[in-house]
């Protein structure tokens, strides 16, 4: 339990996606908590205020954009978005709400981390699937495309399911489960933040973008952030970073704690040498093939949009290759988007993302400056068993839109191997891949720093007092799921280890 002594007890930075999860959680219990968002807070939900583009969960919004930027496997130029706003990435993305195999889990217990198995984290998981208002389509909810993708992956040999979110679920295509209430992206913000904004416990000081981690004999005792323009100083007994994969390593290598070398060499004070630090950078690497979308699809949608709404994506299958360390490796998760350029006036896109990538990237200050966003290197495919992983994907796919319930609504090829030989189509897969939009993992979480760990299994940063982390950058090794509700379980459970007697 923390001491009473400065304005706030906490400062949570990032309100995003695990950052309201703690606040809410340490402010349910009492706790003073101030929240220090870089991005703007519109307010609780049923105020009105919030952009529509952030609330449309029909499709993925392209504002409030961080704006990173870096290369994939053949040096093409990729998007790295992170939201800027209160509720964080959960506010912008697609709300599909995977929990994945407890395998996984169950490993990242037994690497020195008790309390983080798939039986200790189910009723975390159950606790922030009501509080998120998860809930499955019902089948006449499932829009034409999205139906001919499930009934093609089924003639293509991939069994319907109806546990794509059960723990213990194997392959098998069904529709995802998503925390979207009439329409509208239910993110964190609002299943967490606005029951408690009205306790006078919680400040939340938002377009407040932190700077650094106040340090002195080894304790943080609040931060620097700047507010309108102007620096300012807050404290507290405790910090906790949810910045998010890229935010938090950037703001501890700007607070001294990180690679001692690299440090110096930007001229930052060193307080904690933590060579991992930004490393252990990895995503889940996706090929898409992209087609336009028929005239046939433009009359269904027309017909389905009178009686139901009508999401891009709803549908998805989980697929094993050859490589599959566990009961599958790969997501197929097709949607479809308005595009003005084509005839009937829709994309067709069919993804596969691997979920078991090998390959390990890092991201590296470019100045001590914080307008200056750091560099990020995923290595994607860096490992040939990634590419591997992923031809296999593509074929899989490859297979399901050449079944005719999918067929009748892809015409012509927009993106699309030119050659589908074993060497060429390695080589379309390292040009022309992307990603699933689910970086993690550069503030790696484990029991000795010696063994490249930041945190320890509290979220508690090695050799510094009163500093927490809880966001996507702790996972030794992303899960196979769609990361986002395992992130607010994830500050569901920091804020429980926080709030236990004696906790530090
Ligand atoms: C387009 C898109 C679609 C996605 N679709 C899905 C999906 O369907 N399902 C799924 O499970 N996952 C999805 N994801 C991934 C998932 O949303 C993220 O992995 C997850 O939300 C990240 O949570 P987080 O708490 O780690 O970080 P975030 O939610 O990014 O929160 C970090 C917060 O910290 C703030 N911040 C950062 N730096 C500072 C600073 N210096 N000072 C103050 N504040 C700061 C940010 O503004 C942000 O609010 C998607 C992601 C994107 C971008």
């Amino acid at each position: 339990m923390i001491e009473r002594r400065g304005a706030s007890d906490v400062i949570v930075v990032g309100g995003g996606t695990a950052g309201a999860v703690v606040a809410a959680r340490l402010v349910e219990a009492g706790l003073r908590v101030a929240v220090v968002e870089a991005g703007p807070d519109y307010g609780s939900y049923r105020l009105g205020g919030w952009p529509a583009e952030l609330l449309d969960a029909c499709a993925l919004p392209e504002t409030h954009d961080w704006g990173y930027r870096g290369q994939g496997a053949g040096g093409q130029q990729l998007a790295f978005e992170r939201a800027q706003v209160i509720g964080g990435c959960s506010a912008h993305n697609g709300c599909a709400q995977l929990p994945g195999w407890r395998g996984d889990y169950d490993a990242w217990a037994a690497s020195g981390c008790p309390g983080w198995s798939g039986e200790e984290l189910r009723p975390l998981f159950a606790r922030s699937i009501e509080r998120l208002r998860v809930r499955h389509f019902s089948p006449e909810e499932i829009q034409p495309f999205q139906r001919g993708f499930l009934e093609a992956a089924v003639a293509a040999g991939i069994p319907f399911t109806d546990d794509v979110d059960d723990l213990d679920g194997g392959v098998g295509c069904g529709s995802e489960p998503v925390n979207v209430v009439d329409g509208v992206r239910w993110n964190t913000a609002f299943a967490y933040l606005d029951p408690v904004r009205d306790r006078r416990e919680l400040t939340i000081v938002a377009e407040a973008a932190v700077e650094r981690v106040l340090i002195a004999n080894g304790r943080a005792y609040g931060v620097r952030a700047r507010v309108a323009g102007q620096p300012r100083e807050l404290r507290a007994d405790l910090v906790v970073l949810c910045a998010g994969v890229y935010g938090t390593p950037e703001i501890l290598l700007r607070s001294g704690i990180g690679p001692a070398a690299d440090l110096r060499e930007h001229g930052i004070e060193v307080h904690a040498d933590l060579p991992a630090v930004g490393a252990n950078l990895h995503d889940h690497p996706a090929s898409q093939f992209e087609f336009a979308g028929t005239e046939r699809l433009r009359e269904e949608f027309e017909l389905f949009a009178r009686t139901y709404w009508l999401p891009e994506e709803q549908a998805l299958a989980k697929i094993a290759s050859p490589m599959a360390d566990g009961p599958f490796d790969l997501h197929v998760y097709p949607w479809v988007e308005p595009d003005e350029a084509q005839p009937a006036g829709w994309r067709c896109v069919v993804p596969v993302a691997l979920l078991t990538p090998k390959s390990r990237g890092r991201l590296r200050l470019r100045s001590a400056d914080p307008a200056v966003r750091a560099e990020v290197d995923h290595a994607y495919l860096a490992e040939a068993a990634d590419a591997a992983a992923l031809g296999y994907g593509v074929r899989w796919a490859l297979q399901v839109i050449r079944q005719p319930q999918i067929a009748a609504y892809l015409g012509s090829p927009l993106w699309f191997p030119p050659d589908l030989h074993d060497g060429a189509l390695d080589r379309w897969i390292r040009s022309a891949h992307t990603h699933y939009w689910h970086p993690a993992g550069t503030c790696r979480m484990g029991p000795d720093p010696a063994k490249s760990a930041v945190v320890d299994p509290r979220g508690r940063v090695h050799g510094v007092r009163g500093l927490r982390v809880a966001d996507a950058s702790v996972f030794q090794k992303l899960p196979r799921a769609t990361p986002a509700l395992l992130i607010a379980v994830l500050g569901e459970r920091i804020a429980d280890l926080i709030l236990e007697p004696r906790s530090g």
